[in-house]
């Protein structure tokens, strides 16, 4: 059994580096140019991986260099691969980013053959997906997401749902959730509310626990993250750092926050705090560094970094 189970997606990214993000019809000149392993599921996988947590990743790639390179990259980082579904009709995801001189980003994703992993494959891999903790996103089938939760709590794992992309939560899915984890924006989506101050953040985390969320986590960039459950509310800040580039702050968030879980082995808003302040070191590393897997701490660096 291992300790993590993410079912998500696997992208190739290519960024590209802007002194400012270009607005529709205009050209700007690109600073520098990168493919870099992505994806929110295999992010969130090497990120728990790196931490020291055993991680298995369910997905789907097509039959193509991408699809290489970032098996090669999950590898090198001993996430397991073995499982991943191999579509030769249909390219792997990419991600094509602007990053600009602030470290701001602006992304669209083609999904391709990470759309291509189905309730078959899911049951098939039934076994392996009971694992500890089994983590979804939104950019692979919600139906997977649904299927793989059903899994996860008949085996009293523990389900974490990172609701990105930003898109309504169907309530069968939200019910078998123990933690949502949106950021802002997600939030917002989601809810209708923006979770600027304490009211709006309670009011948005309301409407997801009264679905069957059992606990609600809103990231909310540099200001750190707010845990919230039907009785609690607490916001955990930030490291104070100087970010560079955002990709996948979310995803080392997340990581760092199932590895913390994993090794503890419950749940509850105390553990959730514990949790959230080692993955806010985590995330506050990746935004100092470039990229989405490259820029993802490991525990070595944690360690030099904050003791
Ligand atoms: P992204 O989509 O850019 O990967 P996100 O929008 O999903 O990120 P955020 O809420 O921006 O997620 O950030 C997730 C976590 O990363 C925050 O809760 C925080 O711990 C950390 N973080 C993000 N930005 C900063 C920052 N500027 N300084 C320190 N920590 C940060």
């Amino acid at each position: 059994m291992y300790d993590i189970c993410v079912v998500g997606s696997l992208n190739m990214d290519m960024v590209v580096n802007v002194e400012r993000i270009p607005n529709i019809g205009e050209t700007v000149l690109a600073k520098g140019f990168k493919k870099i392993p992505g994806g929110k599921g295999a992010n969130q996988a090497v990120a728990a991986r790196r931490m020291g947590s055993s991680v298995v990743m369910v997905g789907c790639v097509g039959d193509d260099e991408n699809a290489k390179i970032l098996i090669d990259n999950l590898n090198k980082d001993g996430v397991e691969t073995k499982y991943l579904k191999i579509d030769e009709e249909t390219p792997t995801g990419v991600a094509l980013i602007y990053v600009d001189k602030d470290g701001r980003n602006n992304i669209s994703v083609y999904a391709g053959a990470n759309l291509n992993i189905n309730n078959e494959d899911i049951n098939r891999l039934s076994n392996i997906i009971k694992s500890k903790i089994v983590i979804t996103q939104f950019e692979t089938p919600v139906e997977t997401a649904i299927e793989s939760f059903k899994l996860a709590k008949q085996n009293n794992s523990i389900t974490i749902l990172n609701p990105a992309p930003a898109r309504e939560i169907p309530e069968e899915l939200i019910k078998l959730s123990d933690i949502v984890i949106p950021n802002e924006t997600e939030t917002e989506v989601i809810t209708g509310i923006k979770p600027i101050d304490e009211k709006s953040i309670k009011d948005a985390a309301a409407i997801m626990l009264q679905k069957g969320a059992k606990y609600v986590i809103i990231t909310l960039g540099e200001k750190g993250a707010a845990i919230i459950d039907n009785e609690r509310f607490t916001i955990v800040e930030a490291q104070k750092v100087n970010a560079v580039d955002t990709t996948a702050a979310g995803d080392s968030f997340i990581g760092g926050l199932s590895h913390y879980i994993s090794k503890k082995g419950n749940l509850s808003f105390d553990v959730l705090i514990e949790a959230v302040k080692f993955a806010n070191k985590v995330s506050a590393i990746a935004v100092t560094r470039e990229g989405a897997q490259s820029s993802i701490p490991y525990m070595w660096e944690l360690k030099e970094i904050f003791g």
